[in-house]
């Protein structure tokens, strides 16, 4: 299966079966201005652990292979496209961003996830930096109609959903299209911006050391954080013996 973003014009480099964007942040948002605001876009934010995850579910892989614009998240990713000579130079905060592109655009945007209460805080914060916000809802409403309902009258152009990896993008994936937004997932985005979770010191995001810094202030996620180390390595040594696209992570 062809993936879509081979289509547009923004570089990308294929680390394991999925098309990572190399471009720059101005070189994405010229891409999106090109493709227009409300077409269905899904756009993804991995990290190393989305690989580990859609090792043991194959159908979260042929999602992340659907997607629309993959975007390199986390100091894995980029150690690992280095030690495989695949150029993945930068980062990209994703949802960020989007809502640089939102401002710039006049383009509205609908937050939903998280706990209730983070995304009107979040939301507040954002229109504090010019961001109009189309409308809220938190990440444990459970009537799938009523979202769906609350974002097409909201008339949103973009959906930040914030519901964790893999239910986030499982969630984008069935919607996107019927939205007709740019729909991004990014974790916990709106906890930072809400000022529920803080992120790393600029110097230990610099370093790659941003995990360190979570196990340090959230100890409950060491069995997520601690068997990285050791899937980089494993990734690495199938990367080098079976060349940088094997599939065999996102089970294909
Ligand atoms: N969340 C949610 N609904 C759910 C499960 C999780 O809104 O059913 C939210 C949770 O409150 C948190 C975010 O999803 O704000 C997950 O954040 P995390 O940093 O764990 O994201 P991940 O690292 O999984 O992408």
């Amino acid at each position: 299966m062809e993936q879509k973003m081979a289509e547009s014009s923004l570089k990308y480099s294929e680390l394991f079966g999925l098309k990572f964007v190399t471009a720059t942040t101005r070189e994405i948002l010229e891409n999106l201005r090109g493709r227009g605001a409300r077409k269905g876009l899904s756009m993804y934010t991995p990290n190393l652990e989305f690989f580990s995850i859609a090792r043991k579910n194959p159908g979260f892989g042929s999602i992340l292979e659907r997607a629309d614009i993959l975007v390199p998240d986390g100091h894995g990713i980029l150690l690992l496209s280095r030690a495989l000579g695949i150029p993945i130079e930068n980062k990209i905060e994703g949802a960020s961003l989007l809502m640089e592109y939102a401002v710039e655009g006049e383009l509205k945007v609908f937050l939903f996830g998280g706990k209730p209460g983070v995304a009107e805080r979040a939301a507040r914060q954002l229109e504090s930096t010019g961001v109009e916000i189309a409308g809220t809802c938190d990440g444990y409403e459970k009537d799938e109609g009523k979202i769906i309902r609350m974002i097409k009258e909201s008339h949103a152009d973009i959906v930040v959903v914030a519901l964790g990896c893999p239910k986030q993008e499982t969630w984008i994936d069935s919607h996107a299209k019927e939205l007709g937004c740019i729909c991004i997932g990014c974790g916990g985005f709106l906890d930072v911006v809400a000022g529920d979770v803080k992120r790393a010191p600029a110097a230990m995001r610099d370093r790659g050391l941003e995990w360190l810094y979570r196990l340090a202030k959230q100890p409950f996620r060491w069995r997520r954080i601690l068997p990285l180390p050791f899937l980089l390595l494993k990734m690495v040594s199938i990367g080098i013996a079976r060349g940088p696209k094997a599939k065999e992570y996102i089970g294909l």
